[in-house]
């Protein structure tokens, strides 16, 4: 499978290039060129297969040849194997129509855990095959950089440095990074936004002064092969709601807009989804694009879901290029325009491709709590923020009543426990498997938001590759 960049100009890579890239040399996003298809009999035979077997069977196709499926399988069954429940990723009931997949079992408790514990392994396959380094820069608004950090620490290849906006993640979530005392983590709280973050990050991609010295990877959900790890629980949880004979819909609480972007990717490989609905919280750009095709930044207001304060959805390009007629020269001029006024907007074709596909909604703060509120009162299930913006979306969309809609359940209630306790009452607790966290020696270094200090960092303390 060949991918090329969003921006037309990069050169095309395989899937070991890509999830070694990062951010197309021309700025733009990897897509792969074509999506593969799966009938609706080969999505029926599906039915029953274990989650390790579903993800081989869902990623080959985007895998090619840069490993074999036993490999691919092998890789899988060791990162689904550190997952608390046996599903992966079970499905469980609100009401009649209402399901909640449960994405949160890995390790640091949210649903970055299923693709990051995958990319991990990727990474020191594909290094260890070319003998060679690799230094992540990313950016986290709290759940990436702990599921990174996690999937990476520790690892002889690797260096990681991962940037949070300084008092803006939880506890739990903060702590989940700075705990990692492994020489090759590299914790930076930096002054200002997670967009602020986000953008230095990408600005590091190319950076000469340091690709000329490093090979800079991606953690961040520019990275495709994170997206195609999440690709697989849609078919996962449609197979179990009578896929492909019945249609689902889905409410994926988003930010980078990399969640719901896998689900438009099953979509187009034939899984019979009828709607996606982007839930967003108080920052909706996205709500406005969709709605409206007016996709400008605001500024960034910090909630009780910060995994979704984002103004700048990076994947969301991926959706322009696929639905605006796949024209990287027209889209790389458009997101220059973005780049330089922060608004733009989206062409008929744009808008009408994703109308076909996606319907949005927005949550504020009371909207959130009596998501919380009702789940826990009327279906016993305690949900994190993240998830009641999605449920509440979900229960909005007004869809027929015959079409099951599953919110994706993207964090563990006990990571944003003050938050859930406000909503139901009840303090959540932390499952054991996050250990003694709270008594654990942290490490991080602040820095300002300037580009230049965290670059002279990055620098400073990574690994020059060989
Ligand atoms: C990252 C994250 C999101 C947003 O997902 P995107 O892929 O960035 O849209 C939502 N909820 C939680 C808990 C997250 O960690």
């Amino acid at each position: 499978m060949d991918y090329i960049s969003t921006r037309g100009s990069a050169p095309a890579l395989d899937f070991e290039g890509v999830t070694l890239t990062g951010l197309a040399a021309d700025g733009g996003l990897y897509v792969p060129r074509d999506w593969p298809q799966f009938s609706a009999d080969e999505i029926a035979a599906m039915a029953g297969l274990s989650y390790v077997e579903l993800a081989t069977k869902i990623m080959m196709p985007f895998v090619g040849d840069s490993l074999t499926e036993e490999e691919l399988f092998d890789l899988c069954k060791r990162a689904y194997g550190r997952f608390a429940h046996e599903a992966v990723t079970p499905l469980k009931q609100f009401d009649q129509q209402h399901w909640l997949l449960e994405l949160f079992h890995g390790p640091t408790l949210a649903f970055k855990d299923v693709a990051l514990q995958l990319l991990g392994r990727l990474f020191e396959t594909f290094l260890a095959r070319r003998d060679q380094r690799l230094t992540i820069v990313g950016a986290t608004s709290g759940d990436t950089g702990s599921a990174a950090i996690d999937a990476v620490a520790g690892r002889e290849n690797i260096d990681i440095f991962m940037l949070h906006p300084k008092g803006r993640v939880s506890d739990v979530q903060r702590r989940q990074m700075t705990t990692v005392l492994a020489p090759n983590v590299h914790n930076i709280a930096i002054e200002g936004s997670f967009d602020d973050a986000q953008a230095m990050v990408k600005r590091m991609f190319g950076d000469t002064q340091l690709t000329g010295r490093f090979r800079i990877g991606a953690v961040n959900s520019i990275n495709w092969a994170r997206l195609m790890a999440q690709v697989v629980y849609y078919f996962a949880a449609a197979l179990q709601l009578g896929a492909p004979a019945r249609k689902v819909a889905f409410a994926v609480p988003t930010g980078n807009f990399g969640d719901v972007f896998a689900g438009y990717v099953a979509a187009r490989m034939g899984l019979p989804i009828e709607r996606l609905i982007v839930a967003t919280n108080v920052n909706d750009i996205l709500h406005r694009a969709l709605s409206s095709g007016d996709y400008s930044t605001g500024t960034v207001t910090p909630t009780a879901a910060p995994s979704m304060d984002i103004q700048v959805s990076s994947n969301f390009e991926r959706l322009l290029f696929d639905v605006g007629g796949r024209d990287g020269a027209a889209l790389a001029e458009q997101m220059r325009g973005f780049e330089k006024s922060k608004a733009m907007q989206l062409t008929n074709a744009q808008r009408e491709g994703a109308a076909a596909m996606f319907t949005s909604a927005r949550a504020d703060a009371n909207e959130m709590v009596r998501a919380m509120a009702w789940a826990w009162d009327k279906c016993a299930e305690m949900i994190d923020p993240h998830t009641a913006i999605g449920l509440h979306a979900a229960r909005e969309a007004g869809l027929d009543r015959d079409i099951p809609v599953v919110t994706l359940a993207t964090a563990h209630p006990g990571k944003f426990r003050d938050a859930v306790e406000r909503a139901t009452g009840v303090r959540p607790s932390l499952p054991t498997r996050v250990g003694d966290l709270f008594e654990r020696e942290e490490r991080l270094v602040e820095l300002p938001g300037e580009y230049d200090a965290v670059a002279a960092y990055v620098a400073e303390h990574a690994t020059p590759s060989a």
